[in-house]
């Protein structure tokens, strides 16, 4: 196990684009750790019978599992990739209960299936969430986590009549006439979102940060589960050497991906399966991040492309 692991920590990021090896959790200590984050997808829990793999009332006593290995392993904070819930709004209280254990502070992003709710309560979603706003940051010493939310433009958490629903329909119109097909369970990025992503990309690098995007949709490589315009926030991410990945849900099937040097992380939905449990703990350490995978979730090491230096934009002069 040991000869897997120093091969994994030799991988380098040359710039191609390749699938990462992941493997089982290792018996050694993890990194050196200078932040730790508990990551966890698509609970999507209901008080509903299951269908096909998914076991939705088994997501209560998988989120409490994993909540208590978050504490156990003393994470900085956790994050919810979105999707805590099928449908119904009343099923946000369970799930939100069976986390209220948590020592340490719990993060959404939000998910489709959030939003599968009576129209009156689609409004309400982000409070129920205890999300001050829709796509937010924070800091933990040299690291910027970036949550962002892909379901900024959509069909399902846009009002109709709304500047966002005509933005969205703006959108739909232009992955068409490209010969693109709309995938209605996905979501788009807003200009306005856009620009805060840009503004907070630039004052992490002004403060000498690396960064870490976190949405519910998938960015790459392309899947019908990719927010609608992934390639225009790939377009901002190549214009900074600080990024080290990006993280998602919504696809259930996990993966590890690099990409013009940033990881793309697929986090193992929750629901899957009747018995076994899909979550991960993030250690950053000094020269890379090690995901440990439980359950279905996939461990592995990843090397940080610029070693120990200090970040650097990319592109001089492309901030806007
Ligand atoms: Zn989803």
């Amino acid at each position: 196990m040991r000869s897997v692991w120093v091969a994994l920590l030799g991988i380098a990021l040359s710039g191609c684009d390749t699938a990462v090896q992941t493997s089982q959790v290792p018996s050694r200590p993890p990194l050196a750790r200078t932040a730790t984050v508990g990551l966890f997808a698509d609970a999507q829990y209901c008080d509903c019978a299951p269908e096909a793999d998914r076991h939705y009332r088994a997501s209560l006593w998988k989120l409490g599992a994993a909540a208590d290995a978050f504490d156990r392993e003393r994470v900085d904070f956790s994050v919810h990739l979105g999707d805590l819930i099928e449908r119904d709004a009343e099923s946000f209280a369970p799930a939100l209960g069976a986390l209220a254990g948590l020592d340490s502070a719990l993060v959404h992003v939000l998910g489709n299936h959030d939003f599968d709710v009576a129209g009156d309560d689609r409004e309400s979603v982000p409070e129920r969430l205890g999300m001050e706003a829709r796509y937010h940051e924070r800091s933990k010493g040299l690291w910027r986590f970036v949550f962002m939310d892909g379901t900024d433009l959509s069909t399902f958490a846009t009002a109709p009549g709304s500047t966002r629903r005509a933005e969205t329909d703006v959108m739909r119109d232009s992955i068409s006439a490209s010969g693109g097909e709309v995938h209605l369970w996905n979501g788009g990025v807003g200009r306005e979102q856009l620009a805060w992503l840009r503004a907070t990309l630039d004052d992490a690098l002004a403060r000498g940060q690396r960064v870490v995007i976190l949405s519910h949709f998938p960015l790459y490589p392309f899947t019908t589960h990719n927010l609608w315009n992934a390639d225009a926030v790939l377009a901002v991410l190549d214009d900074y050497s600080n990024i080290v990945a990006h993280v998602s849900g919504h696809d259930h099937g996990g993966r590890a991906t690099t990409r013009g040097g940033v990881y793309h992380i697929g986090i193992e939905g929750v629901v899957e399966t009747r018995g076994q449990n899909a979550y991960a703990v993030a250690y950053f350490g000094v020269h890379a991040l090690e995901l440990r995978g439980v359950g279905r979730a996939a461990s592995v090491v990843l090397p940080y492309r610029n070693g120990e230096t200090s970040a650097r934009r990319r592109r001089p002069g492309t901030a806007r």
